[in-house]
């Protein structure tokens, strides 16, 4: 079942690097509501957890420690066709591939250090989003 909202999460580099309110405003010029929202840091072992889905890639291992080296801010955001546009305003996951005037087309330093996550999926964004949210605040 289609539905209006995706999960995203704005990732160590990002944060560090200070970007997190230029991707906020990007994100809601675009449309996006946000309907929850937090900053937080992850274990080694609930970022393997996370990305469970990519346990058998060779970046894993790297993927688990970079996405556990700082503060990263998960978010659920509300549009219509949230789950599509979403990734379409983040771009591709490659940073040297992502369309110009992307989110990771500006801010992501490397293949890894991304800047930032979108859901590939309603049902994923279901899964993530609870993931970090146990109870939604209705606003
Ligand atoms: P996306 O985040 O675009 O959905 P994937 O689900 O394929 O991309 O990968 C999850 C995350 O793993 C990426 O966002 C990135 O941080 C990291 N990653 C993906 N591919 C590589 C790679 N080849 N080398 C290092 N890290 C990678
Ligand atoms: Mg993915």
């Amino acid at each position: 079942m289609a539905t209006n909202r995706t999960f995203t999460m704005i990732k160590p580099d990002a944060v560090s690097a200070g970007n997190a309110g230029a991707i906020l405003k990007m994100i809601e010029e675009a449309g996006f509501r946000i309907v929850a929202i937090k900053m937080t840091q992850l274990s080694a072992e609930r970022a393997g957890q996370f990305y469970e889905v990519h346990k058998e890639r060779p970046f894993y291992e790297d993927l688990r420690t970079y996405m556990s080296s700082g503060a990263i801010i998960p978010a659920i955001l509300e549009k219509e066709n949230a789950v599509a546009d979403f990734r379409t305003l983040i771009g591709a996951t490659d940073p040297t591939k992502a369309a110009e005037g992307t989110i990771r087309k500006l801010f992501a330093k490397s293949i890894e250090a991304n800047a930032i996550h979108g859901s590939d999926s309603d049902e994923n964004a279901a899964i993530e989003s609870s993931f970090f949210f146990s109870q939604l605040e209705q606003y």
